[in-house]
């Protein structure tokens, strides 16, 4: 049976969407938990919604994998123009807009 287990907990939709996406691509259906929130997105803070991301029992593994490879390339980086400190999944700096130098 295809029982869904937890695999991450997303702090915001656009990290669990982004999430979803990349495991997609690796032939991993996702269910997002927690997503109705974003309804009233417009009235509570970004960070007090927190989106769970379920996978099927079967493919937990690999999913655990993905996870640990993107979890290493959201390392954050320190932009080259202004210093600032970004996420790692901005692709570009979210202070002066500049991109990072690799
Ligand atoms: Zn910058």
């Amino acid at each position: 049976m295809d029982s869904y287990v937890e695999l991450f907990r997303a702090s915001n939709s656009i990290e669990a969407n982004a999430v979803k996406g990349m495991l997609e691509q690796q032939g991993i259906l996702v269910r997002l938990l927690g997503e109705a929130l974003g309804g009233a997105a417009g009235e509570l803070p970004v960070d007090a919604q927190q989106i769970r991301l379920l996978v099927q029992r079967c493919h937990i593994t690999k999913a655990q994998q993905i996870m640990v490879r993107y979890q290493q390339t959201m390392a954050p980086w320190q932009c080259v123009d202004c210093h600032e400190q970004n996420d790692g999944h901005f692709e570009l700096c979210w202070n002066c807009g500049s991109e990072p130098v690799n």
